[in-house]
Formats: structure tokens, C-alpha cells, sequence
């Protein structure tokens, strides 16, 4: 791999397309997520928000997605606690965490299937929520 920014940037150090780059698009930060009050743990559902691309696992309104879900979230560097609110294989925390990519990440592998040939992404795997289907 020529340019292995992750490993010598900071998050904040990033340009916009390295941060960018870093989504694996594996579509799991689209999934309804629910955390318990008392340990404020995190628990991943299977149903997707109504504009995720099943399969891509894409969002085809990323440029104004809180347009349309005011509510979808944007990740900054600085999130801090609120990265665990991101799957424990998300670049994004990963890196927050002083944690190496996985293999199958488009960045090492060179090959943005890769996320769905390893299973990470939800491909396949999620209901569609309907609550505000038109
Ligand atoms: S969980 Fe992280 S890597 Fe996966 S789609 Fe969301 S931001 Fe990208
Ligand atoms: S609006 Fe797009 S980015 Fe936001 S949760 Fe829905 S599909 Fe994901």
C-alpha cells in the first residue's frame, strides 16, 4: 500500500478525502441502534433507516442526508465517547481507539467488495423501516 495516511495522521490531521476514504461502506452505522439507559450500552438492530441501499449498503442522499433524516449523524474527530456509538469495526473508531484497519478494509485490500466478501457490511442482512415510508 503506497499511502498508509491512517497510520501516520491523526484524524483531525486528515483532508477531507482521506477522512472520507476511511468509511469501508459496511452501511452498519445506517442500522436503528438502541442504548440501554443504565449502561448507556449500545445495541445494534437489524432494521435499517428507509434510504439505505440494500445493496450497496450506500446512502444515495449522502450529500443532504439530514434533509431527508434530520437525525443521521456527521463524525468529527473530536466525537470522543461518541464514537462507540459506531460499530467496533468502523475505521473511524477503530482509529479513535489506536486500533489498525482489518484486512478486508478497501484502503488495505484494494478492493471495495471486500467489505462484503468478509460479511461485515449488512448486505442482505436487514428490515426495511417503513416508519416514514410515504
Ligand atoms: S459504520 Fe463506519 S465504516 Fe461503516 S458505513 Fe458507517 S461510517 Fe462507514
Ligand atoms: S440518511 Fe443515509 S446516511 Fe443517514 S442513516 Fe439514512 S441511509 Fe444512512
Amino acid at each position: 500500500m503506497k499511502d498508509k495516511f491512517w497510520q501516520e495522521l491523526s484524524l483531525s490531521e486528515m483532508t477531507r478525502a482521506q477522512w472520507e476514504s476511511l468509511c469501508d461502506g459496511c452501511g452498519r452505522c445506517c442500522l436503528h441502534k438502541i442504548e440501554d439507559e443504565d449502561t448507556n450500552e449500545i445495541y445494534f438492530t437489524d432494521v435499517a433507516c428507509r434510504y439505505l441501499d440494500e445493496e450497496t449498503c450506500q446512502c444515495p442522499h449522502y450529500g443532504v442526508r439530514q434533509s431527508k433524516v434530520p437525525d443521521c449523524l456527521t463524525i468529527y474527530p473530536n466525537w470522543g465517547k461518541k464514537f462507540l456509538w459506531l460499530p467496533t469495526t468502523c475505521a473511524y473508531r477503530l482509529l479513535s481507539e489506536n486500533k489498525p484497519l482489518f484486512d478486508w478494509h478497501p484502503l488495505i485490500s484494494g478492493d471495495v467488495n471486500s467489505v462484503h466478501l468478509a460479511g461485515i457490511s449488512v448486505r442482505g442482512r436487514t428490515y426495511r423501516d417503513c416508519k416514514f415510508a410515504s
